[in-house]
C-alpha cells in the first residue's frame, strides 16, 4: 500500500492558516487534520480533543519524556506539539495528514521527514497581519505585540520551506494551495 503524504502548512499566527485549513478540508475531507496538544488556555468556544488536547505543563512535559511527539515548540508563552501515534498511524495506511504548526516545529518536521513539503503563509504585509490579531479579538494587546515580533522572524526564514503563498484574496490563495498539495 502507498504510504500518505505529510503535508505542513506553516506562517505567522494570524495569518489565517487556520481558515485556510479549513476550506481545504471541506473540498477534501478524506484528509486527516492532526490535534495538537498545547500548554495554552483553551478560548472561548474551544473544544478539548477537537480543537487541542489542552495539557498543563507537567502532562506536556511527559508526552516530551515518553518522546510522544512528533515535533513540539515552545511558541511565546506555551507549549505546542503534534502526538506521533495518530500522524504516522495514518500515513502507513495511506491517509494524507496535514499539520498546521508554527515555524520552529514546521523546522523540525523538514529535518527529520525529507518526504514531508511545507507551505509557508505569507501575510500581504505586515499591517495587514496586525489588522488580522487584532480583529480576531482572541489575544490581549501584549500577546498582539509579541506575535508581531515573533512573525517577524518567522518571515525572515520562510525561505527554507518548500512553498511559499500569500494569503491576499482567500479564493486566490485556496487554489494555490489545492494546486500545490494535489499537483495533477
Ligand atoms: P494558537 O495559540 O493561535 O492556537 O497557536 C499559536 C501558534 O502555534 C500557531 O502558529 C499554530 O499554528 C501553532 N501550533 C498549533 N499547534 C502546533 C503544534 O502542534 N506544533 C507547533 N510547533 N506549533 C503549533
Amino acid at each position: 500500500m502507498q504510504t500518505g503524504k505529510l503535508i505542513v502548512i506553516t506562517g505567522p499566527s494570524g495569518v489565517g492558516k487556520g481558515t485556510l485549513v479549513k476550506r481545504l478540508l471541506l473540498a477534501h475531507p478524506e484528509i486527516y487534520l492532526s490535534i495538537s496538544a498545547t500548554t495554552r488556555s483553551p478560548r472561548l468556544h474551544e473544544e478539548p480533543g477537537k480543537d487541542y488536547y489542552f495539557l498543563n505543563k507537567r502532562e506536556f512535559e511527559q508526552m516530551i519524556a515518553e518522546n510522544s511527539l512528533l515535533e513540539w515548540a515552545q511558541y511565546t508563552e506555551n507549549y505546542y506539539g503534534t502526538p506521533k501515534a495518530p500522524v504516522e498511524e495514518r500515513i502507513k495506511q495511506g491517509q494524507n495528514v496535514l499539520l498546521e504548526i508554527e515555524v520552529v516545529g514546521a523546522g523540525k518536521i523538514k529535518q527529520n521527514f525529507p518526504d514531508s513539503f511545507s507551505i509557508f503563509v505569507l501575510p500581504p504585509s505586515l499591517e495587514e497581519l496586525e489588522l488580522r490579531l487584532q480583529s480576531r479579538g482572541t489575544e490581549t494587546p501584549e500577546v498582539i505585540v509579541s506575535r508581531m515580533e515573533k512573525a517577524k522572524q518567522e518571515i525572515a526564514v520562510s525561505q527554507q520551506f518548500d512553498h511559499r503563498i500569500c494569503n491576499g484574496d482567500l479564493e486566490m490563495t485556496i487554489e494555490s494551495l489545492e494546486k500545490i498539495i494535489f499537483p495533477d
